[in-house]
């Protein structure tokens, strides 16, 4: 397969009927009279949490703290809009992104681990979510994108629902790890639209070693990233390039091939539509204590990420993020002169 097919994104045009507004899956449910029973159900959990894999059973409801550390309420570290995110979240206007302090899986490179590691940020009400929602919304940001939502999911389904109440019209984005349970994913059909989980190991020893022994995280992701693609499918996107629906798969492309990519891309092109979005980032960095690891302890090569845009090629993935597109050409053009 040539390059031209790389450049060319397959996304899907969202055409709402003539006269009508795109609407966000959380309003339908709600008029299906479906969203507060959601909610209730994912505030029970919180009473043995089994949010996420990891499963501590712990009553966050007495105060009891498990792996993540998070209390019951969301302790959010900042809420603006975000330039920084992929094009289709971005547009014109920003993505609006709410980093959630604290973090379920707790990699040993995380880029925002004041955040997800120590917890820093401030403790607030699910109402004061749904404000900064409601905010975000006016100011013109396309999307509401939950960074590390995993633990604080019955939080976010309260705020989505009162922000609805308020106005709130945009689409969710779940900006997650993937380390996800199928259980939760499905109390979550029907309200996000956009799901945006990283893809980051294909092995489990790698995946003990870096994100505090989650060896089950290969088998757990794949598991959620199958299903993510049975609630919303292809990335959709409006005439503006703005995306409204669909899932998005993040792969960062580690040192010495720590990542695995090569197994990631060919196991995306036979358990997905080859159309599936999917972003090969280049942007690795030593962070936190990746320093302590001599594989990790330096940036990606251009090499490495070549060879890794090279594989998506040839296992025919041709929805790739444009931006990696534009980078990868850029590289082989300066090679080439
Ligand atoms: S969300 Fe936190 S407390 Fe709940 S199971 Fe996961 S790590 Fe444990």
């Amino acid at each position: 397969m040539g390059s031209s097919l790389l450049l060319s994104p397959v996304s899907l045009y969202a055409k709402p009927k003539k006269g009508e507004r795109w609407r966000p899956a959380y309003e339908k449910l709600e008029e299906e009279g479906k969203l507060a029973q959601r909610v209730q159900q994912a505030y029970a959990i919180f009473e043995h949490c089994q949010l996420c894999p990891r499963r501590c059973g712990v009553n966050r409801k007495k105060g009891e703290k498990g792996f993540c550390r998070a209390p019951l309420r969301p302790v959010i570290f900042a809420a603006h809009p975000h330039f920084g995110e992929e094009m289709s979240l971005v547009g014109e206007n920003g993505s609006g992104t709410i980093f959630f302090s604290n973090c379920n899986l707790r990699c040993i490179f995380c880029q925002n681990w004041p955040i997800s590691h120590e917890g820093r940020g401030k403790e607030v009400q699910d109402e004061d979510v749904a404000d900064m929602m409601i905010s975000l919304q006016k100011n013109g940001c396309h999307n509401i994108n939950l960074v590390t939502p995993t633990h604080v999911m019955p939080n976010i389904l309260n705020a989505t629902r009162i922000a609805l109440k308020k106005g709130l019209r945009i689409p969710l984005v779940y900006n997650t790890s993937g380390y996800e349970r199928l259980e939760i994913l499905k109390i979550l059909d029907g309200i996000v639209d956009i799901y945006m989980p990283d893809m980051k190991y294909m092995d489990s020893d790698q995946a003990a070693k870096y994100s505090a022994g989650a060896s089950d995280y290969p088998e757990v992701t794949k598991k959620a990233i199958i299903e993510m693609n049975r609630q919303v499918g292809e990335l959709q996107i409006d005439k503006q390039g703005i995306a409204l629906r669909g899932l998005m798969i993040r792969h960062l492309v580690m040192p010495n091939r720590v990542a695995g990519t090569e197994k990631f891309v060919r196991w995306v092109a036979g358990n997905l539509p080859k159309s599936t979005y999917v972003n090969i980032m280049a942007q690795y960095r030593v962070e936190y204590k990746a320093f302590e690891y001599p594989e990790i302890s330096r940036g990606i090569t251009v090499q490495e990420f070549l060879e890794a845009m090279d594989w998506a090629e040839k296992y025919g993935l041709n929805n790739l993020d444009p931006q990696s597109v534009a980078n990868r050409n850029f590289y082989k053009f300066r090679r080439s002169n």
